[in-house]
């Protein structure tokens, strides 16, 4: 189990779930075989209510399995957790794919278009049709438009859906 599960892959997990302290759960999840929320929160330091909506989430993902018992003294349930490995992979390879297709996608707007930017950057970029229409000033700021080049930007997309491309084939 331990060797199926390396930082990468732990890494990726945090960033789908959105936190830092998911690798700190997931951390401590891929070292035992089952745990209850109160155990990570007092291994982690993690709020026990932060630690129940990081299970939670990557119980949605099916990453985690979920058994439940009662407590004999309180009559509570008491929620042991285990991490499926097996789960972990599959779904990794599908974010993959799921980005791919949004930079795929992107990068073919990118160059199908012509961009036009009044400069400031909180503003959006205009597509050209778009720039004509508004008299080439910015619906935003009101400043004038002027033409964008976006050719590092493509570049940037293309090595990042090649990076994809290479990693999914493996
Ligand atoms: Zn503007």
């Amino acid at each position: 189990m331990e060797t199926m599960i390396n930082d990468e892959t732990l890494q990726k997990v945090a960033e789908i779930v959105g936190s830092e302290e998911a690798v700190q759960v997931v951390d401590v999840l891929k070292g035992v075989n089952e745990i209850t929320d109160d155990e990570i929160a007092s291994k982690t330091a993690i709020r026990l209510n932060s630690v129940r909506k990081i299970l939670y989430k990557l119980y949605d993902h099916s990453l985690v399995a979920l058994r439940r018992s009662r407590d004999q003294h309180t009559g509570w349930f008491i929620f042991h957790w285990r991490l499926q490995p097996d789960q972990l992979d599959g779904f990794i390879q599908n974010q993959k794919k799921r980005v791919l297709e949004k930079l795929e996608t992107r990068l073919g707007y990118e160059k199908d278009h012509d961009f036009y930017h009044c400069g400031t950057q909180e503003c959006e970029k205009i597509p050209f049709e778009e720039a004509m229409e508004l008299i080439f000033r910015c619906p935003t700021c009101n400043k004038p438009l002027m033409h964008l080049d976006n050719s590092v930007f493509i570049e940037t997309l293309r090595l990042k859906v090649d990076e994809l491309r290479t990693e999914l084939s493996e």
